[in-house]
């Protein structure tokens, strides 16, 4: 079955950190027996970094290094059947509060635009609910809606998160935020945020970190799923998938430790009684319709 993830952490691992993209949780082995199509790369720096922006490029070198196809440039018509990277950007402080920057990351698709600081664009939900885009922000969306790349509100915060529903003409995502309402932190969504998210035909990709799945005790592989339900219970059947957030955690439920454990997901989700439409939707053609409606709109 056609799997994507929409968001992990090995690029920084790889250029970063000095790991081989062997002995990451994405390793290419794992992502083929877990059977992947899609494996969204991030980008990684935040302004806790000397230079968020000499990172960037370190990353995009590991990522056009990574031993996978690429798909950096009009997507086929179909999704692929083996692992195929997509690059995207979580920090808009890489981007350096300059436009022309975007020209030097060709085949992005997706730029979360604060990470955990204050940045150029905006504030994070790490720092206050209250603060909406900045003038520069702004001018990213417009630059961004022009080129085909999607908004992601993963990290920032409430205010920022409805100029961004409010102005960007590509529909936005979240691709690695939970269900506030399931577990209390300002990382993860409330319902207005997935009922917005739904109404733009978005995307949301249910984290893995233990600390967004679950409160006061380690998350197992059934949180997961439950955060999935609850999603589907607002009606987001045709907007939820998978944001790992692998090789960028510490913890995760046993049993989903890398992509190699999406068949083991998707079982328990078919236990729960999803149809297998349902299931195909989940695991990755959700992710690639709204690839493919980005794309549209460049
Ligand atoms: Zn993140």
């Amino acid at each position: 079955m056609f799997t994507a993830d929409a968001h992990c952490d090995a690029l920084y691992r790889i250029a970063i950190e000095g790991c081989p993209p062997s002995e990451c949780a994405v390793a290419p082995e794992r992502l083929r027996s877990g059977g992947m199509g899609v494996q969204t790369f991030a980008m990684f720096s935040s302004l806790g970094r000397p230079d968020p922006h000499a990172d960037g490029l370190a990353m995009l070198a590991a990522y056009r290094a990574l031993p996978l196809p690429r798909l950096d440039g009009a997507l086929p018509d179909l999704p692929p059947e083996d692992p195929c990277a997509i690059l995207s950007m979580e920090g808009g402080e890489i981007l350096r509060g300059e436009l022309s920057s975007l020209d030097e990351f060709p085949g992005l698709r997706l730029i979360a635009l604060t990470w955990n600081y204050e940045n150029e664009i905006g504030t994070p939900a790490a720092k206050n609910a209250c603060d909406g885009l900045k003038p520069f922000g702004f001018q990213l969306l417009r630059e961004m809606d022009r080129r085909g790349i999607a908004a992601d509100v993963s990290h920032l915060n409430e205010a920022g998160f409805w100029d961004v529903m409010e102005r960007a003409s590509v529909a936005p995502l979240a691709s690695h935020s939970n269900c506030r309402w399931l577990c209390d932190v300002p990382r993860n969504l409330t319902r207005a945020q997935v009922r917005a998210l739904i109404e733009r035909r978005g995307f949301i990709g249910v984290n893995f970190y233990t600390e967004f799945l679950a409160q006061g005790r380690k998350a197992v592989i059934e949180d997961v799923a439950n955060h999935i339900d609850a999603i589907c219970e607002l009606g987001g059947e045709e907007i939820v998938g998978f944001g790992s957030d692998f090789d960028g955690i510490e913890s995760w439920p046993d049993g989903l430790a890398s992509p190699a454990d999406f068949p083991a997901l998707l079982d328990l989700l078919r236990r729960r009684g999803y149809s297998d439409g349902q299931l195909r939707n989940i695991a990755g053609r959700n992710y690639w319709r709204f690839l493919k409606g980005a794309e549209a709109h460049a």
